[in-house]
C-alpha cells in the first residue's frame, strides 16, 4: 500500500503512561497512592515474566504494586482466601489474577471472586455484562488497548465490518462486544468456523486474537483492511504473518510494540481509575 500505517503500541502506551504520572501525583498529595496486587500461582516462566512487566511498570509511573506468589499447590478456597483479602484491603485498589491457573484451580470461581470495584481487567462475569452493556468501568485490557489504539489513530469504526478471529471471554468476546458498541457490523470466529478466509476477506477491520504464531494470511487481508493483531506467542510472534498482510493492509500493529505495551498502559489507566473513585467515595463520606 501506498500510504501505509504502522499503528505504533508503544507511542499509544507512552502517552496514556504520560498522562496517569500526573494523576498518580495528583492522588498522592491527596494520601492515595494507586496499587496494584498482581497474583502468580505456581512456577510458570511466562506467566512470571508477565507479572514483573506489570509491577515494574506500576513502579515507573509512581504507583505501588503488591505482588503475590503462590505455590503451584495452591487449592481453590486459599486462593479464594487471599483474594478476598485483597478485596477488603482499603490500600489496594486493582486485583490481577494472572491466567492460566494451576489445573487443581478453579479459574473461573476466583475471578469472581475478585470486587467488582478492582476487576481492573474485566475477568468477572458482571465486568464483562457491563462491558457488553456498554456502560462498565473496566473493560478486559486488551481489548481496551485494541480500540484505544483504532482511537488514538482516528481509525473510524462505526459501519465497518469487523472480523475477530477468536471469542475467549478475556479477548475475543469482549473486544467484539466493544466494537459493536461502537456500531460496527462484527462477526466473531473461532475454531469451528468454516470458510474462514472468506470470511477475513470481507473485513475491514481484523482482529486476530487465536493463540497460533503467524495464523491469519496475508491473501486474507483485502486491499486497505486495518489489522489488529493480539496474538503474543513464543518468540515475540504475533498471529498475524505481519510481512505478508501488511502488503494488503492500510495499518496494521506489529508484534512486539502494537498491542502489548497499550495493554500494560490500559491496567493501570483501569487501576488509575478505580483508585480517584475510591477518592471520591471518601470525600462524599
Ligand atoms: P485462547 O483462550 O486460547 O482463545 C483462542 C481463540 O482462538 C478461541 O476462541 C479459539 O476458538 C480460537 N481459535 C483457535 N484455533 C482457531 C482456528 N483454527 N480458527 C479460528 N479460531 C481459532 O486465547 P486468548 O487468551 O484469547 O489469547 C489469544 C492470543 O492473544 C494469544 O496469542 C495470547 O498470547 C494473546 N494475548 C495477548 C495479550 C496482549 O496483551 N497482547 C493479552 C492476552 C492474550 P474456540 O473458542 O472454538 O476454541
Amino acid at each position: 500500500m501506498d500510504h501505509q500505517l504502522i499503528l505504533d503500541g508503544a507511542l499509544v502506551a507512552k502517552e496514556v503512561k504520560e498522562s496517569l504520572t500526573t494523576r498518580v501525583k495528583s492522588l498522592k498529595k491527596q494520601g492515595i497512592t494507586p496499587c496494584l496486587a498482581t497474583i502468580l500461582v505456581g512456577d510458570d516462566a511466562s506467566s512470571a515474566t508477565y507479572v514483573r512487566m506489570k509491577g515494574n511498570a506500576c513502579e515507573k509511573i509512581g504507583m505501588l504494586s503488591r505482588k503475590i506468589h503462590l505455590p503451584k499447590e495452591t487449592s481453590t478456597d486459599e486462593l479464594l482466601e487471599k483474594i478476598e483479602k485483597l478485596n477488603k484491603d482499603e490500600s489496594v485498589h486493582g486485583i490481577l489474577l494472572q491466567h492460566p491457573v494451576p489445573a487443581q484451580i478453579d479459574e473461573r470461581a476466583a475471578f469472581e471472586a475478585i470486587a467488582i470495584e478492582k476487576d481492573v481487567d474485566g475477568v468477572t462475569s458482571l465486568g464483562f455484562g457491563q462491558t457488553a452493556f456498554g456502560f462498565g468501568n473496566y473493560p478486559s485490557c486488551t481489548p481496551a488497548a485494541i480500540i484505544s489504539i483504532l482511537d488514538y489513530y482516528d481509525i473510524e469504526i462505526e459501519g465497518k465490518h469487523a472480523v475477530v478471529i477468536g471469542r475467549s471471554p478475556i479477548l475475543g468476546k469482549p473486544v467484539s462486544m466493544m466494537l459493536l458498541n461502537r456500531n460496527a457490523t462484527v462477526t466473531t470466529c473461532h475454531s469451528c468456523t468454516q470458510n474462514l478466509a472468506d470470511i477475513v476477506k470481507l473485513a475491514d477491520i481484523v482482529v486476530a486474537a487465536v493463540g497460533k504464531p503467524n495464523f491469519v494470511q496475508g491473501d486474507w487481508i483485502k486491499k486497505g483492511a486495518i489489522v489488529l493483531d493480539a496474538g503474543y506467542n513464543e518468540g515475540n510472534i504475533g498471529d498475524v504473518d505481519y510481512e505478508a498482510c501488511k502488503k494488503n493492509a492500510s495499518a496494521i500493529t506489529p508484534v512486539p510494540g502494537g498491542v502489548g505495551p497499550v495493554t500494560i498502559s490500559m491496567l493501570l489507566k483501569q487501576t488509575v481509575d478505580a483508585a480517584e473513585l475510591t477518592l471520591e467515595k471518601h470525600l462524599t463520606c
